[in-house]
């Protein structure tokens, strides 16, 4: 017999097995030695009352013998079975090829960047020289911009497929189980590289291929069907089915469809700011406390205000975070953040941005790169303020509301350095504004926010792809180009790592459905 209870543990007692046992047979009215075994299925912080408290939900065996579910997938050989070509190496690229493997396919990747290993030296250059190589940094390489990232896991994408499945794979690949029972998963800069090798290893061991420092640079399309792939290498690759999964700053993507008169649309995406506190203001004001001590971990907010008809949002919140220089071009500045599995750094961040539509930019609505030329814009503007080698424009919140430029700015964890600079300058009007308007209020909903501790680092514009490359909503192929599948964020259809992945392995399913 099986029993499930949900119970209250206080911040030290949630590593503890005997202290979970003894709450389980508490609620249940048994005595320790009647349960077999308790298993935690799901576990989240609640701070909304005085005291800090984990919710913890339970599945108790009551003379019942527990047998550990282990998942393990074991892949057939698929060397000889057909190629599915895909690139990028991201999220979706790689859980597409291991769901390639799962059906028999042989998924072949093409991937511009590097593996994740030697990618390490080009990130070093960006942090220290404020080099970037456009083929390699912290969006191009094995495992896409989601390696060196926060690695969180939550996602709102229940409905476009099986999260489960994904953590699992993680989880298989190297993964702590962790992620299979907290409410907000998350993996860490620092463990991502190993499992995005174990992937690659499975996808490798099992007969499929991945090509490094491969670009592609133009699409063979005949008659409206897909045919195959040309490589910066002069290599042609020939298959039936591509999975086009290249991310949201393949900015040559679009237009060589373009080119080929292969229809591509304007998407609206959102821009603003990464803002960073002391990660102690935000423990201070989640867990009103002083010092939230060795148990409860650093915390996390998610705020979001609707100023003037538009959201004002915080996303991609980083506690104990770094913002990370994620131009993938000389000239531009782009912000974005990631932590450490141990999330101990002093700094907590989070991109706080307003949405971008059509008729916000200049120029035609007709032209499908409006958008991605009014981002350019914006990131070039930010380098300008910055004064060169990726150091960002940046100004203390309470100055920026007030329209002040910062005297000095705090220390930060932006590596290639800040200068202090009018934002105003940088950012659009409409996003200015709204972001003016809705920090103070951000700080009525949450004590401390209001700072001028806090810096603000622009900019944060590669939210989103601001471009959609359409498909079909079934067979998800192109609706003008037979074999082809625009996949992941970069096409539109995800928006994380979790959303790719699952985009990843419906992008697969859909090329053997369409076979049958
Ligand atoms: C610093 C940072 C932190 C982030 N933190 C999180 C987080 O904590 N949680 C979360 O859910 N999301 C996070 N994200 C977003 C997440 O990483 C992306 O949503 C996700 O990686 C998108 O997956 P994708 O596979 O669609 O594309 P990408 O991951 O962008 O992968 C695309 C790949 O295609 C390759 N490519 C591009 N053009 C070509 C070409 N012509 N030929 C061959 N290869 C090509 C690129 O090199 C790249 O490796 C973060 C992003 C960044 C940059």
């Amino acid at each position: 017999m099986t029993k499930e209870v949900e119970l209250v543990l206080l911040p030290e007692e949630i590593n503890d097995e005997k202290a979970i046992w003894r709450a389980a047979s508490k609620a249940l009215h048994l005595s320790p030695d009647q349960i077999n075994h308790v298993e935690v299925q799901k576990r989240s912080i609640d701070a909304r009352g005085r005291k800090v408290v984990y919710r913890v939900k339970v599945r108790v065996f009551v003379a019942e013998d527990h047998t550990p579910e282990l998942f393990s997938p074991v892949y057939n050989n698929v060397s000889k079975s057909k190629v599915v070509l895909i690139v990028g190496a991201g999220p979706a690229g790689l859980f597409a090829a291991l769901r390639c493997l799962e059906l028999g396919l042989k998924p072949v990747i093409l991937e511009r960047g590097k593996d994740v290993k030697q990618r390490r030296r080009d990130l070093a250059a960006i942090n220290k020289e404020g080099v970037v190589n456009p083929d390699s940094n912290y969006c191009f390489g094995e495992g896409g911009a989601g390696t060196y990232s926060d690695g969180k896991l939550y996602t709102r994408s229940n409905k476009r497929g099986d999260v489960n499945q994904v953590l699992k794979l993680f989880v298989a690949h190297g993964a702590t189980p962790d992620i299979l029972i907290d409410a907000k998963p998350h993996i860490g800069t620092n463990k991502l590289p190993q499992i995005i090798t174990s992937i690659r290893e499975s996808i490798l061991a099992a007969g499929g291929e991945i090509h490094f420092n491969c670009k592609v640079t133009d699409f063979i399309i005949q008659s409206g069907v897909f045919k195959g792939v040309r490589t910066d290498d002069a290599k042609e690759l020939l298959a039936e089915s591509l999975i086009l999964a290249t991310g949201h700053s393949a900015h040559d993507i679009p237009y060589l469809l373009h080119k080929q008169n292969i229809l591509i649309e304007a998407k609206p995406f959102a821009l603003g700011v990464r803002i960073e506190h002391p990660q102690y203001i935000i423990d201070q004001a989640q867990y009103h406390t002083a010092d939230r001590g060795p148990y409860l971990p650093p915390s996390y907010y998610s705020l979001v205000e609707q100023v003037d008809g538009r959201g004002v949002f915080s996303f991609c919140m980083c506690p104990g975070g770094i913002i990370a220089p994620c131009s993938t071009e000389p000239g531009e500045i782009v912000v974005n953040g990631w932590s450490p599995s141990k999330r101990n750094n002093p700094f907590a961040n989070s991109g706080t941005v307003v949405q971008v539509n059509l008729e916000d930019a200049p120029g035609s609505d007709t032209d499908p790169f409006k958008l991605l030329k009014y981002q350019q814009e914006i990131e070039r503007l930010a380098f300008a303020a910055g004064g060169g080698k990726l150091v960002a424009p940046a100004q203390r919140m309470v100055d920026f509301v007030n329209g002040r430029i910062s005297a000095d700015l705090p220390v930060n964890s932006y590596l290639p350095g800040t200068r202090s600079a009018d934002l105003n300058t940088v950012l659009p009007k409409f996003i200015h504004e709204r972001l003016r308007k809705a920090l103070p209020v951000f700080g009525q909903k949450m004590k401390g926010y209001y700072t001028n501790e806090a810096i603000l680092v622009g900019v944060e514009s590669r939210t989103s792809s601001p471009i959609r490359i359409p498909r079909d909503k079934v067979t998800l192929q192109h609706p003008q180009v037979k074999g082809l599948y625009p996949c992941g964020e970069g096409a539109g259809y995800a928006g994380g790592i979790v959303s790719a992945a699952i985009d990843g392995m419906n992008c697969a399913d859909a090329i053997v459905r369409t076979k049958n």
